[in-house]
């Protein structure tokens, strides 16, 4: 309760969460996230939820879902989407480099063993969630990096690619005049995508795929590849997923805590109001980055909790009244 009490008085409200299929033009179109209550009675199988506003990429995963498949399939095939998104500048094709012009980029996946791969620090390949989904399943390891991991995507058959579109050359050269090394978090209008997705049988994924950090060191690696902080999956209890300042949940290890947490009785959304309440009591000052975590438990339930408002979450979960996943939970605040 007392947490609770600081958390609101350091001006920490609900995350935005919108559903399904609706235009998401304004914010006032958002639903707090207290809105989601722990136990609905409404709450069915499938559903998935991602972090912002990922239309497209939450309604393929969602497509896939509907056709049967597994949530491993959904969560690749909707992270798919945004990697290719040439106008998202946190991830994939048109992501925002580090400070030497270096579009590097960073993503895992999980599946309902608990089988876990990743890429860190990779480049020249549009597709880092397809990569890492083939080092969990072609190689005896969990993460390759930099050029191993890029040698081993083109053997795969990835083709190579620049990802530096005009748009993120012109922007990095905008922050090149300023000579302070600042790196730059999102705190709005962000793309990275944390994926989370329950499929028909009941069977838990995610994945998390990001370019990071803009105008980072280079060799930066965020939360976002690292099982635990940026993705954790537990077949026998939810997952999380986690954005924005990759430093701050790799502290403090987010999404295991989150799913730990709900192991212990909490619901997703007190789950993730906790994870974050761990990361303000560490700050003497927040006002300068965002963290952003969602997740979803075995049952469907879902929460969402961020440090600054601004958060979007995007999720698809049918109703079991009105089996229509664009009207759940899209209530004003
Ligand atoms: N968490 C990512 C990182 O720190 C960035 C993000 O979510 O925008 O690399």
């Amino acid at each position: 309760m007392k947490r609770r009490t600081f958390i609101q008085n350091a001006s920490l409200t609900g995350i935005g969460v919108v559903a399904g299929a609706s235009a998401l033009s304004c914010k006032e179109e958002v639903t707090v996230t207290e809105n989601i209550p722990a136990t609905t009675g409404g709450i069915t199988l499938p559903v998935v939820v991602a972090t912002w506003n990922v239309h497209d990429a939450t309604a393929k995963a969602w497509d896939v879902l509907q056709q049967g498949k597994s949530s491993l399939d959904a969560i690749e095939a909707g992270c798919m989407v945004e990697e290719a998104n040439a106008e998202g500048q946190s991830v994939g094709l048109g992501g925002l480099p580090d400070r030497d012009g270096n579009v590097t980029l960073d993503a895992c996946i999980m599946n309902r063993d608990g089988n876990y791969g990743a890429v860190v620090y990779l480049q020249n390949i549009k597709h880092p969630i397809s990569v890492a989904r083939k080092v969990m399943e072609d190689t005896p390891h969990v993460i390759l990096a930099g050029k191993g991991a890029e040698q081993f995507a083109l053997e795969s058959g990835f083709e190579p690619e620049d990802l530096l579109t005009e748009a993120s050359r012109k922007a990095w050269e905008k922050w090149k005049e300023t000579s302070e090394y600042k790196p730059v978090i999102n705190i709005e209008n962000h793309d990275t995508i944390g994926m989370l997705a329950i499929d028909s049988n009941g069977d838990i994924a995610g994945g998390c795929t990001t370019s990071g950090l803009a105008y980072k060191m280079a060799g930066r690696v965020g939360d976002s590849p690292i099982i635990g902080s940026g993705l954790f999956i537990d077949n026998e209890v939810g997952g999380a997923t986690a954005t924005g300042l990759g430093e701050e949940v790799l502290k403090t290890v987010g999404s295991f805590l989150i799913v730990e947490l709900m192991r212990q009785g909490k619901s997703p959304q007190e789950a993730c109001e906790e994870a974050i309440g761990r990361i303000v009591a560490k700050n003497d000052s927040i006002k300068d980055f965002q963290v952003g975590y969602i997740a979803v438990n075995k049952h469907g339930e879902t929460g969402s909790y961020s440090i600054h408002e601004g958060f979007w979450v995007t999720k698809y979960q049918n109703d079991k009244n009105e089996n229509n996943p664009s009207d759940f939970y899209n209530k004003k605040p």
